[in-house]
């Protein structure tokens, strides 16, 4: 496989949440367009420590990015790195914590914020430092980055969901409509994304509890959607790591996963009998 990739994380975002709100997402399952997994988000359930397991497929323990406040560069191999070394094209529209973890830590705001830098591992990227940072701002920061740079691999990364889940609670009427807001927007750009090529998965990193954090166990700080929508992906029951996330997207890249562990039974094999059911077939 050599396509292009797009990986939404949706920060915060618990699987029944996503289950139940998101409207344009179901109904592309509905379509035989998409298909959503539940995932065990790693531990602790918090941010920066997992954007290094999805992105690098270590889980905290191991990576020692094990809360919030280590600022460094990961000492592991990335999406971005990985596809750098195969002569890809990357891009992020993204927390400034990814910036600190692949590109350049601390975060320099002015150096920072627009990068646009062929030698990084993050070559093109917009990156934000407000959690209220509105989520349709992040989603065309993300769509300039694609129609700039067309990148091979595009990781979008909006923060609304989480923000408003540290301020309201799981149980609240804001959490979820936070989450169909992002569901919304989406609708606004996935069916260009799938007719320029790309495969897409969309997760979260963690999800959120009612006493409006996240880090524990509970169901609903660990419990996490994947979607997923394109060709490529085998549509079928099975049960994935978010460990895997990392190798299976450099599968689909094209790109060595070198040690990273890959969900094959995620990805379509060479005589699936699976008929994916293009968007646009009506
Ligand atoms: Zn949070």
């Amino acid at each position: 496989m050599s396509d292009k990739v797009i990986l939404v994380v949706l920060d915060g975002l618990n699987y029944s949440v996503a289950h139940h709100c998101m409207g344009y997402l179901n109904g592309l399952i509905k379509a035989d367009s998409a298909t959503l997994y539940k995932l065990e988000c790693e531990l602790p359930s918090m941010s920066r420590p997992l954007y290094e397991c999805i992105l690098t497929g270590v889980p905290p323990v191991k990576s020692g990015i094990v809360n919030n406040d280590i600022v460094r560069l990961s000492n592991f191999d990335s999406i971005f790195s990985l596809a750098r070394l195969a002569g890809k094209t990357t891009a992020a529209a993204a927390y400034y914590w990814v910036s600190e973890l692949y590109n350049r830590a601390p975060f320099v705001a002015v150096r920072d914020r627009f990068t646009q830098n062929e030698l990084l591992p993050i070559q093109y990227g917009c990156f934000y430092q407000a959690d209220h940072y509105p989520d349709d701002h992040l989603f065309m920061d993300a769509e300039y980055l694609r129609n700039q740079f067309s990148p091979d691999f595009l990781l979008i990364h909006p923060m609304n969901i989480d923000d408003t889940g540290h301020k309201f609670g799981f149980d609240s009427s804001q959490y979820r409509n936070a989450a169909r807001h992002a569901d919304i927007i989406l609708s606004n750009y996935i069916p260009e994304w799938i007719k320029h090529g790309y495969q897409i998965l969309i997760t979260s990193d963690h999800g959120m509890n009612n006493d409006r954090s996240h880090g524990g166990t509970l169901p609903e700080e660990c419990s996490v959607p994947l979607f997923v929508i394109g060709s490529k992906f085998s549509h079928q029951p099975c049960d994935i790591e978010q460990t895997a996330i990392c190798g299976t997207v450099c599968r689909l890249l094209g790109v060595d996963p070198i040690d990273k562990s890959v969900c094959e039974s995620l990805l379509q094999g060479e005589n699936h009998g699976w008929y994916y059911r293009p968007l646009w077939a009506g």
